[in-house]
């Protein structure tokens, strides 16, 4: 762990427009001067229209040569569509990947995959493509919605560490406990593999609870509130939202995260804050325990 210049990531999202990819190259030509690991492109769960915008953005991004780790999303996958896919980064030279199954449509409806679960696209990967690429999975320290119970979870989660992953990247939270709880579970069940926290800046109140309510992030009470106090000041939101995950970020690389992956949903202005911060408590925290 290095809470010093800690390594980081960003996750980006194909825009719907030309002036929204105008937009991005700007966002990440700032975002690149933080020197991250890579820029990931998330994709769509749905059609094959939404895949063909991950490809794209990808596309362009390795243009501009950012080091680049695509989505792939299991649901309406097939085997055939999965070897193209892997074949065509291969050709990007594209090193790693985030494996995903994605969001289902509609609770409990069966999609038409090959692919049941992410663990059996990470299985299939390896067996495909050997250790070409390094493989990233998705992780829940607050457990994923549809699981039966935190046990039943974790084992999936196993599951897709043993069919092959390198590392995992998790939902966000803002709680430092779920985070450290998770490490020991982990370590519980013999996983050892980097569990990197994914961090969601707070840009609008309305979004953030549009998120959470899909992908079930607890919103601590007290976070909750204030942050509904300050709808109507936008100075004081975006002043306490930064303040709130940047001493989220610092806790957590305390806690020895192996680095941060910032969910920017292709906004960099809390990002750069939110980055400025960590390294001003990073010198607070150093000057107390050396
Ligand atoms: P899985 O690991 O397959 O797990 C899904 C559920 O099934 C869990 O409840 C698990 O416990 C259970 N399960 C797993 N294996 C079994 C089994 N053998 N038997 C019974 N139950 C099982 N979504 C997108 O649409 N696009 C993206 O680009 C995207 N990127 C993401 C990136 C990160 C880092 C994270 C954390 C999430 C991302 N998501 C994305 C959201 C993700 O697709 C959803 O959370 C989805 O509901 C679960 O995906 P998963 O890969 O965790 O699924």
């Amino acid at each position: 762990m290095s809470i010093s210049n800690p390594r980081i990531s960003f996750e980006l999202f194909p825009p719907k427009t030309e002036a929204g990819y105008k937009k991005l190259a700007e966002t990440t030509e700032q975002l690149a001067r933080y020197n991250p690991d890579f820029f990931s492109v998330t994709c769509g769960a749905g059609g094959q229209a939404t895949k063909v915008k991950t490809v794209e953005l990808v596309d362009r991004l390795i243009t501009q040569r950012y080091a680049v780790t695509p989505h792939i999303s299991s649901i309406n996958a097939t085997r055939s569509s999965i070897n193209k896919l892997l074949e065509y980064y291969r050709e990007l030279n594209i090193k790693q990947l985030v494996i995903i199954r994605g969001d289902l449509l509609e609770k409990g409806r069966k999609t038409t995959s090959d692919f049941n679960y992410a663990h059996e696209l990470v299985s299939y990967i390896r067996q495909t493509t050997g250790n070409l690429f390094k493989i990233i999975v998705a992780a829940y320290p607050e457990f994923h919605p549809e699981a039966g119970n935190a046990t039943s979870d974790l084992f999936n989660f196993k599951q897709k560490i043993n069919a092959g992953a390198d590392a995992a990247i998790t939902q966000y939270f803002y709680n430092s406990d779920s985070y450290y709880r998770f490490l020991e579970s982990c370590q519980q069940y013999n996983i050892n593999v980097p569990i990197i926290p994914g961090v969601m800046p707070i840009s609008s109140y309305g979004k953030l609870k549009r998120f959470s309510t899909i992908c079930q992030a607890e919103i601590p009470q007290w976070l909750d509130k204030r942050l509904l106090a300050y709808h109507d000041d936008p100075v004081s939101f975006k002043a306490f939202s930064i303040d709130v995950v940047s001493k989220l970020c610092t806790e957590l690389l305390a806690l020895g995260a192996p680095k941060l992956h910032f969910y920017t949903l292709n906004l960099m202005d809390s990002v750069q804050c939110i980055l400025k911060n960590i390294d001003e408590h990073k010198q607070v925290y150093e000057a107390l325990v050396y």
